[in-house]
């Protein structure tokens, strides 16, 4: 698996934009934008495209415009528009008052659409979208004229001011742009510029029954706002003669297109159509669910903004599609949550464990360090006391050799607290499962070392049984079986995993994290990183697991430096 493309460099769009400013060529102007259509949710792909929209133009001490593209309206919502202005400020980007529809456009994208036909560029064709299909041919052989190609502009004008006035029924005809039936790109044997859908808009209601095509609609639009470097992805590449035809047969204010590739991640899907799909097939709880890649799943799971950005720095912006590596996302969570995230005792499938010589009804408040990585976080008291829970899957009965948690006479460490000794393991006369370890701890281990200097080796995380409160913990793994869903041969869908969310009940964890609010990230010491999910109540707590801390990546990248 790849990362980035190597043989090119990483910020040929800087490159560019760096070169225009030379020689002048937009006025020394640098202006951007970010064109969603408000289909879905924002996910992680398109905050690559929003750290570069956004991000050169800062750079560059431009301005990026936040355009949503909203063309469908069979498709759009306007749900979906708030939903991906509140992510793209939570990734810490702004648009001020630039906020842009291309429906604010209409009006003027029928006027281009008039002259175009005045000039004898384009027709109102009466085929059917599976004729037009069969018409324009295939890659190796060139497309026949529509039988309408040639009617003529009194015609034309005539015909779609009454597709407007909503006269015809849907699909009955469209508009074409006439270029050349045996054009090599497919895109430019007369492309549809507007269909005829009887449809309400999300902002302009039943105004319009005839909306422009994506590629009409979007060079205008950059063009009516003044763009002058309008990035998009790869798959747009072969839409950009089209792009520059439309300009120059309207000539009008010409910006640059630029493509750059599109993020895949590894064990996800970045396609909001497919997403979409899991949605509504309920194999997730919304767009919004933790295994989601979108931005409010990533957020909900506890990602930070700067995790995310610091991946899009990673990428940067190669000109060849690639699969990242899911495992390098988690690897720049880690590393920031590593810095910001408090330190806290949870144990996840708790075990008793009575400390037989800790005095009855004491009770002893420890000094706890919040993070290592930063001492200014301070510290905090956590309740010691005779009946505490340890994690069940640090004890064995018959451990191997090199086993440094619990096992029948082993001592270890507990976190902050005390050197403890297992004695006895109590266990169900009937099932025979452990049930409680009664143990014994050295008093003059206070605070988790000795005097003697004797090694011990093994540090448990802990909670004190009539302190702790119960939570809920909601263990998530990668959503799907396979690196690469889509490649697949059969249905994405048949690659879910159904082990990505395990539901932990009885958890315990520290009196501190009482009326911890949604969001909060901590890491849970020894198990991971950890966010309150906004279900979590006062008396309730839920957690999401954010992230393991086992970072592959980190191996990843030093078996390459060995190697
Ligand atoms: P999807 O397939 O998810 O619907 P899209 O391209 O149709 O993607 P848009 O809302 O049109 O979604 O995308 C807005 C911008 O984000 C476009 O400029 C597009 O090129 C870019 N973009 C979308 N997906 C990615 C991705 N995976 N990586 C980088 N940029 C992307
Ligand atoms: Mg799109």
């Amino acid at each position: 698996m790849t990362t980035t493309d190597s043989t090119i460099p990483s910020d040929f769009i800087r490159d560019i934009i760096a070169q225009d400013l030379r020689t002048n060529k937009y006025g020394g102007r640098v202006h951007t934008r970010f064109p969603p259509e408000p289909n879905g949710y924002l996910h992680i792909g398109h905050a690559k495209a929003i750290c570069l929209d956004f991000g050169v133009a800062e750079e560059f001490g431009g301005l990026c415009n936040l355009r949503f593209d909203d063309t469908n309206p069979l498709k759009e919502e306007a749900e979906y528009v708030a939903a991906i202005k509140r992510d793209i400020r939570w990734l810490g980007f702004d648009w001020d008052d630039r906020e842009f529809y291309a429906s604010d456009y209409f009006e003027q994208l029928y006027e281009y659409a008039v002259q175009l036909i005045k000039k004898g560029k384009a027709y109102v064709c009466d085929l059917s979208i599976e004729e037009i299909k069969e018409y324009r041919g295939a890659f190796a052989k060139p497309g026949r004229d529509s039988p309408y190609r040639i009617r003529s502009v009194e015609e034309n004008l005539d015909l779609f001011e009454h597709m407007r006035a909503g006269e015809f029924e849907d699909g009955a005809c469209v508009l074409r742009a006439k270029i050349d039936m045996a054009s090599g790109n497919m895109n430019m044997r007369d492309p549809v510029m507007y269909r005829i859908q009887h449809a309400t808009h999300h902002r302009t209601g039943d105004k319009w029954c005839i909306y422009p095509m994506y590629d009409f609609a979007h060079g205008q639009s950059d063009s009516i706002e003044g763009i002058t470097h309008s990035m998009c992805s790869l798959e747009y590449e072969d839409h950009r003669p089209l792009y520059n035809w439309f300009l120059e047969q309207l000539e009008i204010y010409h910006p640059r297109q630029i493509e750059f590739a599109r993020l895949n991640l590894s064990y996800t899907i970045l396609h909001k159509r497919y997403l979409l799909q899991l949605v509504e097939g309920g194999q997730v709880s919304g767009w919004d669910d933790p295994r989601m890649p979108t931005i409010a799943g990533l957020r909900r799971r506890g990602y930070t903004p700067e995790a995310i950005r610091s991946l899009c720095g990673r990428i940067g912006a190669a000109k060849k599609d690639s699969l990242v590596d899911i495992a390098l996302l988690e690897h720049c969570l880690r590393q920031d949550l590593n810095k910001r995230a408090p330190r806290v005792m949870a144990v996840l499938r708790p075990l008793r464990v009575v400390i037989d010589n800790y005095p009855e009804g004491q009770v002893e408040e420890l000094d706890a360090v919040n993070n290592p990585e930063d001492p200014s976080m301070g510290t905090r008291k956590i309740p010691f006391s005779r009946v505490l829970y340890v994690e069940r899957d640090d004890y064995l009965e018959d451990p191997p050799k090199k086993w440094l948690r619990l096992a029948p006479g082993r001592e270890v460490r507990l976190k902050h607290a005390y050197y403890v000794t297992c004695d006895r393991v109590v266990k169900d006369e009937k099932t025979g499962e452990v049930v409680e370890l009664r143990c014994t701890y050295d008093p003059a281990t206070r605070g988790g070392w000795s005097e003697d200097g004797r090694k011990v080796r093994g540090t448990l995380h802990w909670v004190s049984a009539a302190h702790s409160l119960e939570a809920k913990v909601r263990v998530y793994n990668w959503l799907f079986v396979v690196p690469n869903p889509l490649a697949q041969e059969d249905d994405f869908k048949n690659y879910v995993n159904p082990n990505s969310l395990e539901t932990l009940t009885s958890c315990r964890v520290e009196p501190s994290l009482a009326g911890a609010a949604p969001g909060s990230r901590y890491q849970f010491l020894r198990k991971g990183y950890f966010c309150v999910d906004p279900d979590s109540s006062n008396g309730a707590l839920v957690f999401n697991r954010t992230a393991s801390l086992r970072d592959t990546w980190a191996k990843i990248q030093k078996a390459q430096e060995k190697g």
